[in-house]
């Protein structure tokens, strides 16, 4: 029998837990150099939330300066690739045995339901971790093609020292989409976790070192952005930041990889992602797969299906059952109450950011169907409900702005080609779906939605082996799949001549 998880069972979990808030330099936790800290409220309830340091450059200069020692020593990258294998499926292991309390961590920090940050968030990263543990011993080397009087290798060799800046959404899943690959491919990492969420990153690194990780190799500086991000960004002795995050952020990013050392960068931004669905569409998968890509997490994920383009004839009939998906299947509540599916905002000023954003579409003319309102305010915490506004246009600030909250904006259209039109008529290429029966018109569509990834009759559907990234303002470089490794390796030629 598996362990009976109740709102009692969770709630003496978070009690017994002592938090971390430092930095993990070198295998081991440090204040910041200043003194200083941060302490939040946590989005659940207002408690009190975790302290942490407040990093600035001199703790990244120190956590550059071990990630730098680690791989000039070649403590890692030199290992047997069998071992380095084992020590990160061991990683993986103990992530797993660990899972409860990471699951936990996790949602103290960033509100949504422990049974997701269980299920979904700690599983993932742990197969994340395993997913890349298990190439490290079948990455191979080039033998480019020469005359018999020469011989030339193309090698493929870690860059040295990447610098990771995550955001606050999903934490621990896209810290393993990042650390994954760059560890497996021999560098060292410093990983700059989202202010709002880095407790999971402390103790990934922690396990990380238990699992046999040499010291130095995985770093982690918290603190804000512009004081720690930003130097991070800026570091001369940086070869890489991979960056997930805003788009306003990600440009910034350019620039100081611009400024510095032209390190190369890797971004994966924001969305406005399109589910776009025909008349002849089966409407209850449709209006599923609508109600979990947009509200799932409160909406704030990246690839949210957030603008529901759909023909005039079935809009009333696909938000009505859109409105009972959110309403008799999508459990709102207190992140601890295992029935939990979706729980809080990550904190006030999102939320009231969210709930501005509402109201002025509203002063646009945007017409609500139905929810995206704050809810259970007793509790001290930031919840809205999920919402759904109709008879929107493309040119409506609902329709354009990433919002972040559970908030899809149904915009109506008459003919294919008006849909095509709207659907690419956006900065982002994130994601985007067709629903529809006629399979000529999904493939069509499908080809001609400028977006990384496209679902055709579902949402949301992955695995490891499939890339994820964007297109346009989305961003360049991909995570997941054996393709994320090229982005942290160059290549390398030695050419031997004969004779
Ligand atoms: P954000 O851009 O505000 O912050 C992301 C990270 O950048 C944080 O760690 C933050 O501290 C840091 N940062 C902020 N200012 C910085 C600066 N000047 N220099 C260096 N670092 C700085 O984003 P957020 O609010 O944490 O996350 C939400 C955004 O992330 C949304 O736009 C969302 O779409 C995007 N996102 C994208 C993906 C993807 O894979 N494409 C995944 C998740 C989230």
């Amino acid at each position: 029998m598996g362990t009976q998880y109740t709102r009692t069972y969770w709630e003496a979990l978070l009690a017994s837990l002592r938090l971390e808030g430092r930095h993990f330099i070198d295998g081991a936790h440090r204040p910041s150099r200043s003194g200083l800290t941060i302490t939040r409220p946590r989005p659940m309830d207002g408690a009190a939330g975790p302290v942490l340091a407040r990093g600035d450059a001199a703790d990244v200069d120190a956590a550059v300066a071990a990630a730098r020692a680690a791989f000039a020593s070649g403590v890692w990258r030199h290992k047997e690739p069998g071992d380095k294998k084992k020590i990160m499926l061991e990683w993986a292991g103990l992530i797993r045995a660990h899972g409860e309390e990471l699951a936990m961590l996790e949602t103290i920090d960033v509100g949504k339901p422990v049974t997701a940050s269980l299920n979904v968030d700690v599983r993932l990263c742990a197969d994340g971790i395993q997913y890349y543990g298990e190439m490290v011993d079948k990455m191979y080397d080039e033998i480019a093609p020469t005359g018999p009087k020469a011989r030339a290798l193309v090698r493929k060799v870690p860059l040295g020292v990447v610098g990771a800046i995550t955001p606050w959404n999903y934490p621990m899943i896209i810290d393993a989409w990042k650390l994954g690959p760059a560890i497996a491919a021999g560098n060292s990492v410093v990983l700059k976790p989202a202010e709002q969420s880095s407790l999971t990153a402390i103790r990934l690194a922690e396990l990380a070192v238990e699992a046999g990780l040499p010291a130095g190799v995985f770093n982690v500086v918290t603190g804000y952005g512009e004081e720690t991000g930003k130097p991070l960004a800026l570091h001369m002795d940086v070869d890489m930041i991979a960056f997930t995050g805003s788009t306003e952020v990600g440009k910034l990013i350019m620039g100081y990889a611009a400024q510095s050392n032209v390190k190369r960068v890797a971004l994966e931004l924001g969305g406005k992602s399109p589910l776009v669905v025909f008349e002849d569409a089966d409407l209850d998968a449709a209006a599923s797969a609508a109600a979990w890509g947009c509200f799932y997490n409160s909406g704030e994920t990246c690839h949210a299906s957030t603008r529901l383009i759909v023909q005039r004839s079935v809009q009333e009939a696909l938000v009505s059952k859109i409105e009972a998906v959110a309403k008799n299947d999508i459990v709102l509540a207190h992140p601890l109450d295992p029935s939990a599916q979706i729980g809080a905002l990550i904190e006030e000023t999102h939320m009231e950011k969210v709930l501005s954003m509402i109201a002025a579409g509203e002063q646009e003319g945007a017409r609500r169907a139905f929810g995206a309102e704050r809810v259970l305010a007793e509790t001290g915490g930031c919840y809205i409900s999920p919402g759904v506004f109709i008879d929107m246009t493309n040119d409506m600030s609902l329709a354009r702005q990433e919002i972040f909250g559970p908030v899809l904006a149904a915009i109506p259209f008459d003919t294919e080609e008006e849909a095509l039109t709207i659907v690419n008529d956006t900065v982002y290429g994130l994601a985007g779906a067709v629903f529809t029966k006629d399979m000529d018109r999904a493939h069509r569509f499908s080809e001609a939605i400028h977006a990384g990834t496209v679902w055709i009759n579902t949402y949301d559907m992955a695995t490891f082996a499939t890339p994820f990234g964007g297109f346009k303002q989305s961003g360049f470089g991909r995570d997941r799949s054996v393709h994320a490794i090229d982005k942290y390796c160059d290549y390398k030629t030695i050419w031997q001549q004969f004779g």
